[in-house]
């Protein structure tokens, strides 16, 4: 009987964030399928004989059935349609990485002419991608100051085809105010995308404030455990064919491997995330409270410039909290050894909690006038809170700040 079930009864989506991370997107076609996504690790599909290939390639093939791995893939499909139930967007669209999302997405949305505008702190290697590649292309791009929407609106031309930012920002979580940004965007027809890998789908839902695309290097919280690379976009079906199409020649394709990681890691997405809201809270209040600190960057704190647009647009702040140690380099760097909990990594988002000085990473070829110069003081710390007690990761933070 249950085999003669058809797809979708008992099928049970959810209607919050925390249900969705675990049903939204799921197929249960039949009694005895299996309840965790299959790895289907095959680069191609096989057809019955040629008039089965015909009707295939005239679009008779059957619901969800594949040709090749580069066109599809049902254990990505599996994660872009959980990603996609819960952005709330028609469609969402995997890759092998955060970059090859954020490219073929930019890439799809332009052509020679074209002119694209970043706010000035959105992901370096995406900043680095439209200003130092695609200009060679005859793409043009305006750089304007964090949040600015007056300088944006400024800043569009007729050829304006793309607006790029991403909320909240890196290191200082600049969060823009979407509706606006949306409201200024959409009468002229231009597409926006915001880089939403810092709120996750838990904090923030781009799509639900007038947002056009909405990409996440899925490496970071998506996944959540630090052992896999993957990236996502999720949009409406328009822009989202036009970057199927794109994907399928670029090639830049999830790995079935990754995609059963990153499906299974998304279905603890809401628990994980509260827990990274509630100790990045935590920890930002006490370092604001001490003596040693000469500034806290979290959204979540009344003192942060984004505090009332954040509360406005997000259920949560965040797991990153940035703040800035007194004292020079070399005195930073010993309360970051200090430090017992946190590994010192690049990335956010995994279980375990990872700290960095961006003046010894991200900005480490330049001098401390030039980071200066990018506003990137030498004094800066960025933490990623992991999984572990809230007190016990307060408490090694508070007691590496007492190094001299
Ligand atoms: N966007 C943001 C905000 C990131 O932090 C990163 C990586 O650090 C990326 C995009 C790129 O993602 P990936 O490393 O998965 O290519």
């Amino acid at each position: 009987m249950s085999e003669q079930r058809p797809r979708d009864v008992r099928q049970f989506a959810g209607t919050t964030e925390a249900s969705r991370a675990v049903h939204g997107g799921e197929r249960r076609v039949r009694a005895g399928h299996p309840l965790a996504e299959p790895i289907v690790q095959s680069a191609t599909y096989t057809f019955d004989d040629t008039a089965d290939l015909v009707r295939y390639m005239e679009g008779h093939g059957g619901e969800g059935r594949e040709e090749y791995g580069r066109y599809g893939n049902p254990t990505v499909r599996a994660f872009e349609e959980k990603l996609a139930a819960l952005e709330g967007t028609a469609d969402a669209l995997a890759f092998a990485s955060g970059m090859a999302a954020i490219t073929t997405t930019i890439l799809a949305m332009v052509k020679s002419g074209s002119h694209v505008v970043l706010f000035s702190d959105c992901y370096r290697r995406t900043r680095q991608f439209v200003t130092g590649f695609l200009d060679r292309f005859g793409v043009r791009a305006t750089l304007v100051p964090p949040a600015d929407l007056d300088a944006l609106e400024a800043a569009l031309t007729k050829d304006t085809r793309l607006v790029v930012s991403e909320a909240p920002t890196n290191p200082y979580q600049t969060v823009l105010d979407l509706e606006r940004l949306a409201a200024i965007c959409r009468p002229r027809r231009i597409k926006t995308m915001i880089d939403a890998t810092f709120a996750t789908p838990i904090n923030l839902r781009p799509a639900a404030h007038g947002i056009d695309l909405v990409v996440h290097s899925a490496t970071k919280y998506l996944g959540g455990h630090n052992d896999v690379l993957g990236g996502v976009v999720a949009g409406p079906e328009g822009p989202i064919s036009l970057v199927r199409d794109l994907r399928h020649v670029l090639g830049g394709v999830l790995d079935p491997h990754a995609a059963y990681l990153l499906h299974r890691g998304v279905k603890t997405l809401a628990v994980r995330v509260a827990q990274q809201n509630r100790s990045a809270l935590a920890l930002a209040a006490r370092l604001e409270a001490h003596p040693r600190v000469r500034r806290v960057w979290y959204p979540g704190l009344a003192s942060h410039p984004s505090h009332a647009i954040a509360s406005r647009l997000m259920s949560g702040f965040g797991g990153v909290v940035t703040f800035a140690v007194k004292g020079d380099l070399a005195a930073v760097s010993r309360v970051v050894d200090a430090m017992k909990i946190p590994r010192i990594a690049p990335s956010l988002g995994g279980v375990e909690s990872l700290v960095e000085q961006p003046a010894l990473m991200s900005y480490f070829e330049l001098s401390s006038e030039e980071r200066l110069a990018l506003g990137m003081s030498d004094d800066l710390v960025r933490y990623a809170v992991g999984l572990e007690d809230t007190d016990e990761l307060v408490a090694d933070v508070l007691a590496a700040l007492e190094t001299p």
